[in-house]
């Protein structure tokens, strides 16, 4: 990992990824929340990665109770962004920063990035003077680093970099299975950050979790290498290539920290052997042809879903189904559906694709899946 003088003030090269935090019911569970905090900054790392979006807004609001709320300052790195669905005008993002602000009990942003760019999404920060508004809070102090994250092919990341010099990092979905995958494109992604020579900031290393559960011939590969776990594959891969200065993870319990922490906090590239059984386990996951939704939850929040579709318990569902053979999905999707709309309730409105990071064509697959369970 290179860190450019941008990042010397970040510890290490592990953040905190605050989208799925842990839970009591629908509320953050603030004991546990204020646990991890306490271990992650005894371990010496400081980095934080909320957004607005994050479980309905909880999640800067339980960023102000757990971190900023017990912690100095001059403790912790905190990065926020500026998604779509908040503003209509430029006259709607300094009073939305402003909140986020407050929400987050901080004065400042130490990273603040345009989220989830696109081409289509891009039109709408440029009229917007998106990027020139977040570029005025930052002469204000307001903003340390502006970045941005990004959900797209790699020719339209070259373009927004080309006509916005002034983002300092780039944040992009990068893991072992979508390294050579034709729609997210992370290397080709990765690479266009290195010809701008921006530093990269990883998210969804472990594909929404998908790359911890695998199925049994796949996890059977990393178990022959050892006790490591399946995660631990997955973050030090993403970490591994040397433009990559941070690499995120949504933990939402202990377990998962300590496991985390046990090979980031010293990290250490993967080996030549290790690299071998990564691509082995690639070619097994794409030979099972699953939907390649990453759980972020953003087509079911907001109210996006007229019907009320728990959309990715339903792939996930429909996932189980395929590459674990698993007995228990149809009783899972059923429970999924008990107080919610079903498979073949979508009205097919598109609003749930509209804001998919993954660009899903999800009407299209909520047909397979209610042809597999109903
Ligand atoms: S297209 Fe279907 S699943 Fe998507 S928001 Fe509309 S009703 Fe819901
Ligand atoms: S379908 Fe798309 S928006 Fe919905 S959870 Fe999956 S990846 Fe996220």
């Amino acid at each position: 990992m290179v860190k450019n003088a941008f990042f010397q003030e970040i510890n290490g090269n592990f953040g905190f990824g605050c989208m799925r935090l842990p839970m009591n019911g629908d509320e953050v569970d603030f004991d546990q929340f204020n646990q991890m905090i306490d271990k992650f900054i005894a371990s010496g790392l400081n980095y934080f990665d909320t957004a607005h979006g994050y479980i309905n807004g909880k999640s800067e609001l339980a960023i102000a109770k757990c971190l900023s709320g017990r912690y100095d300052r001059s403790k912790f790195l905190l990065a926020d962004k500026l998604t779509d669905v908040f503003f209509n005008k430029q006259e709607d993002i300094r009073p939305f920063f402003m909140n986020q602000l407050e929400w987050c009990g901080v004065e400042y942003f130490d990273f603040y990035l345009m989220h989830a760019q696109n081409k289509d999404n891009y039109k709408k920060f440029k009229a917007c003077q998106a990027y020139e508004t977040a570029y005025e809070l930052k002469k204000e102090g307001y903003i340390k680093h502006l970045g941005l994250s990004f959900h797209d092919s790699a020719d339209v990341l070259d373009m927004i970099l080309t006509e916005h010099q002034e983002v300092e990092f780039v944040q992009i979905q990068f893991n072992y299975v979508d390294y050579e995958d034709a729609s997210v494109q992370s290397r080709k992604v990765y690479d266009v950050c290195v010809k701008h020579n921006k530093p990269v900031v990883v998210m969804e290393p472990v594909k929404g979790g998908s790359l911890v559960n695998l199925p049994q011939d796949a996890d059977a590969i990393f178990r022959e290498m050892g006790d490591m776990s399946n995660a631990s594959y997955a973050l030090r891969f993403a970490a591994s290539f040397p433009q990559m200065t941070m690499v995120l993870s949504g933990m939402s319990t202990m377990e998962q920290m300590e496991d985390n922490l046990s090979f980031m906090a010293d990290f250490k590239p993967l080996d030549e052997n290790e690299m071998g059984a990564v691509a082995k386990v690639t070619g097994i996951f794409k030979n099972l042809n699953l939907i390649p939704c990453t759980g972020c939850r953003y087509c079911v929040e907001e109210n996006h879903c007229p019907k009320n579709i728990r959309i990715p318990d339903l792939f996930s569902a429909k996932n189980a189904h395929e590459a674990f053979h698993d007995w228990n999905a149809g009783m899972y999707h059923d429970i999924v559906c008990q107080d919610n709309g079903k498979a073949s309730d979508c009205i097919k409105c598109g609003k749930c694709e509209h804001v998919c990071p993954q660009h899903l064509p999800i009407r299209d697959l909520l047909v397979t899946v209610a042809e597999t369970f109903e």
